[in-house]
């Protein structure tokens, strides 16, 4: 479960002693939103909780370095420590439950394996790299709730910077009206246009301009504040997929027939539906979406193998529909907010567009399976379909491809070992050859 092994703060001790010293804080006006920023001075004796007086690596960056919740139901506390006191912007959004909190560049230096457990109204929490040069805490939370208050307080001598969030239960009607308020706000700030309904028509007239070479999208699955599946070693999805997708580039380069571009080179996070956009945009004739899978301990050492994935409505079977559900949830893990994308919708056209676009998805599958399976074993079933947000473009052909499960001790050593990487790169290459050889 991806979400089992995400990483969780630690609920600290040292929350019971932050309480009355933050709660004073607040009694003398530093109050919240919008980063205001409290002066008031600090309460002596809370420094002995911090090993070490926090200090940014490099000036510039933000460094978070702790993090906990306090309280209960009635009221739930987080705090996040940070080197400095810096801007933020928070929100909430619905199905599920989270309270968002936007940062500038920061640091994440925070224990490993802090808590898959929450506390009070909190169930969880994660953090990462939301988009270059932004970061985001999505705090999960067990029902609609209200951000009664949230403030930074100045870092002083010893004591780090303090981000502090107050969440109290709401009901879902008045979850919604503040929801709608800070929407409305936002979008005529922005000025945001809902997007349109149905591309079919615009789809269907769009020239597939290949001006010369064939190109190749090359999906790194989740990243930044979705780490994806993990190993009990601590290997994560993001992690290996970026390692295994740029050999993959490098070899069709090496092949020097097509163009190639990777939806993501670094550790950030990458919106489902903006993969498949960059496919579009890039005119690629090919989109294929790089993962890993993963199983509960008691499956892990007889689990094992690759599958190959298509977009189908219904999924092939109920294995491949949980594992579509589970990678679906991407989205959610960051704290995005999309209306399901227009793939999802239309009439007629789109969906003969999407039929032919499925075919070319199938028998690229197909060819994958032959390269690649001198270099691994696959599941049971091959090939199999299920409902991927990824895979939802009706122009270019898409499949994803679980490497292997990185639960496993020996898969897990394949996936991460160069040689397989070049080798499985290598058959890839092949595969992806003779699909495009075909369209050219
Ligand atoms: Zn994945």
């Amino acid at each position: 479960m991806v979400r089992a092994k995400l990483v969780h703060f630690k609920l600290s001790r040292s929350i019971v002693s932050d309480l009355p010293m933050i709660v004073g804080h607040v009694l003398k006006g530093a109050i919240f939103r919008g980063g205001v920023v409290a002066t008031l001075a600090v309460i002596l004796g809370l420094s002995s909780f911090f090993n070490a007086p926090v200090a940014a690596k490099d000036k510039g960056s933000t460094v978070a370095k702790d993090a906990r919740l306090g309280g209960n139901k009635a009221r739930t506390r987080f705090v996040a420590d940070l080197s400095k006191a810096t801007d933020y912007r928070i929100f909430t959004l619905a199905d599920p439950y989270r309270v968002i909190i936007d940062l500038p560049n920061v640091n994440f230096s925070l224990p490993e394996g802090l808590g898959n457990s929450g506390k009070g109204l909190v169930s969880a929490f994660r953090y990462g790299l939301f988009a270059p040069g932004k970061s985001r805490i999505v705090i999960d939370v067990i029902g609609p709730v209200h951000v009664e208050q949230s403030f930074i307080l100045k870092p002083k001598g010893n004591v780090p910077a303090k981000l502090v969030v107050d969440i109290v239960p709401t009901d879902r009607k008045n979850f919604e009206r503040r929801r709608r308020e800070l929407y409305n706000k936002r979008r005529e700030k922005n000025n945001v246009q809902p997007a349109s309904v149905d591309k079919s028509i615009e789809i269907l007239t769009r020239e597939k301009k290949h001006k010369g070479r064939l190109r190749v999208v090359i999906d790194p699955g989740h990243g930044g504040l979705d780490p994806g599946a993990s190993s009990a070693k601590g290997s994560k999805e993001k992690d290996v997929v970026l390692a295994f997708a740029k050999v993959l580039r490098k070899k069709m380069k090496q092949l020097g027939k097509y163009d190639v571009k990777l939806t993501r080179t670094v550790d950030v996070f990458v919106p489902l539906a903006e993969r498949v956009k960059i496919a579009e945009d890039y005119n690629a004739s090919l989109f294929v979406s790089i993962h890993a899978d993963s199983i509960s301990k008691r499956l892990a050492s007889r689990t094992r193998g690759a599958t190959i994935y298509t977009l189908s409505k219904k999924g092939s079977d109920l294995e491949a529909q949980a594992f579509a559900k589970k990678e679906n949830q991407s989205d959610v893990l960051a704290g995005l907010d999309l209306p399901e994308t227009s793939s999802e919708v239309g009439g007629i056209l789109w969906d003969l567009t999407q039929r032919e676009t499925k075919n070319q998805s199938l028998k690229f599958a197909g060819f994958a399976v032959n390269r690649m399976s001198s270099k691994t074993k696959f599941t049971q079933n091959k090939m199999r379909s299920a409902n991927f947000r990824v895979l939802r473009s009706a122009i270019v052909p898409s499949v994803l491809i679980e490497l292997g499960y990185i639960s496993n001790p020996e898969d897990e050593k394949l996936l991460k070992s160069k040689k397989w990487q070049n080798g499985m790169a290598i058959e890839m290459t092949k595969a992806i050859d003779r699909f495009l050889k075909d369209l050219n």
